[in-house]
């Protein structure tokens, strides 16, 4: 073994049975973006299926359908990246809830060859301005909305935002849009399903941004807000680890081959320690695919050292936080040429 990225699969099971009830009564919806954040898509979606998760968000409709592949036909898929006619088709092909931010889309939606009925999940432009539809030009989406619903090519299915979780004041903001925007919908004879602004952060610390569904990514993973609670706190645990081999010992370092592909930042050197078996030694240097760590006696050659995550003395947003950047940043980088490898091995 050089390196590899060991994924304990009951320790996620556990993270989203705490999820499950610190969401309650909401059910959460498992985010699985960027491969699940870089965990690997198709064993997670498959353990999070075995655990009874029956939402996940995909982000982009080629994940959508990838996942609807794994999870089977039961399974409600949300994307909210579409590019365009095309990939509504996809989506609609999948079987998809599709969450739909702009006009452009409506159009692409009003214009496509019947082929089955679209979920809508129209999108409020909260404040993030990443898109949405602007909440001057909302009641033009409801009336759009409207009439593809009565030419019974739509299903209104629901209202979502994102927000930003970097202040309770601005999410408060946000949340009165939100709202606003949903009495505007019922006004309009829309009535949505399901409701969901919350990711991660404020789905656990407050109620009132619930609703019926929470976007859950970085939590269900066991990754901890830079900046604020401990995993202990919130009840998760780091579910996945970088695991290397020293292979040679010399009188200025250990090296430790971490392959080409471990991800992480070289701004790191200097500032974090690992666990060998005489205690605790900080990694002194970063190359393309080794560590350097400070020496201690009797280190051997082939022996494993934890670098990250799971069993190490650092999270990845402890990393993260030497450098002034969140843990999924580190947990990302994880290229998907370096081996995982899940336990329990899956039946
Ligand atoms: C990534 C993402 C989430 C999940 O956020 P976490 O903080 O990882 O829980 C939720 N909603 C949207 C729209 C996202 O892009």
């Amino acid at each position: 073994m050089s390196a590899e990225y060991r994924v304990d699969l009951d320790a996620f099971a556990r993270n989203l049975r705490r999820v499950r009830a610190a969401v309650a009564p909401a059910e959460p919806m498992f985010v699985v973006k960027d491969d699940a954040y870089a965990h690997g898509l198709e064993v997670l979606v498959r353990r999070a299926r075995e655990e009874g998760v029956r939402w996940f968000g995909a982000f982009d409709v080629v994940t959508g359908a990838a996942v609807r592949s794994i999870a089977g036909p039961d399974a409600r898929i949300f994307v909210w990246l579409i590019g365009g006619a095309e990939d509504l088709a996809t989506g609609i092909a999948a079987d998809l809830d599709l969450g739909v931010g702009d006009h452009a889309l409506l159009d692409d939606l009003a214009a496509l060859p019947p082929a089955g009925v679209a979920r809508v999940h129209l999108k409020i432009d909260t404040g993030l301005h990443r898109n949405g539809i602007r909440p001057e030009d909302w009641d033009a989406a409801l009336a759009r909305m409207s009439a593809l619903v009565a030419e019974g090519r739509v299903q209104f299915e629901g209202i979502w935002s994102h927000i930003s979780e970097a202040s309770d004041a601005d999410d408060d903001d946000a949340r009165a849009l939100f709202l606003a925007a949903r009495d505007a919908a019922r006004a309009a004879g829309l009535e949505p399903r399901f409701s969901h602004l919350a990711a991660s952060a404020a789905g656990f610390a407050r109620g009132e941004f619930r609703e019926d569904l929470v976007r859950v990514g970085t939590f269900s993973y066991g990754i901890r807000p830079a900046g604020g609670p401990g995993e202990a706190e919130l009840g998760i645990e780091p579910v996945a680890g970088l695991v290397a081999t020293v292979t040679a010992v010399e009188s200025a370092g250990v090296q430790v081959d971490v392959g080409s592909a471990h991800g992480l930042p070289s701004a790191l050197a200097g500032l974090f320690e690992v666990a060998t078996p005489a205690g605790p030694r900080r990694v002194e240097a970063i190359g393309f695919t080794s560590l350097t760590v400070a020496p201690w006696d009797d280190a051997k050659v082939g022996e494993p050292l934890a670098i990250f995550g799971r069993g190490a003395l650092s999270s990845a947003t402890d990393l993260a936080e030497l450098i002034d950047t969140i843990g999924e940043e580190i947990a990302l980088r994880v290229s998907p040429l370096l081996p995982r490898v899940y336990t329990p091995v899956e039946a």
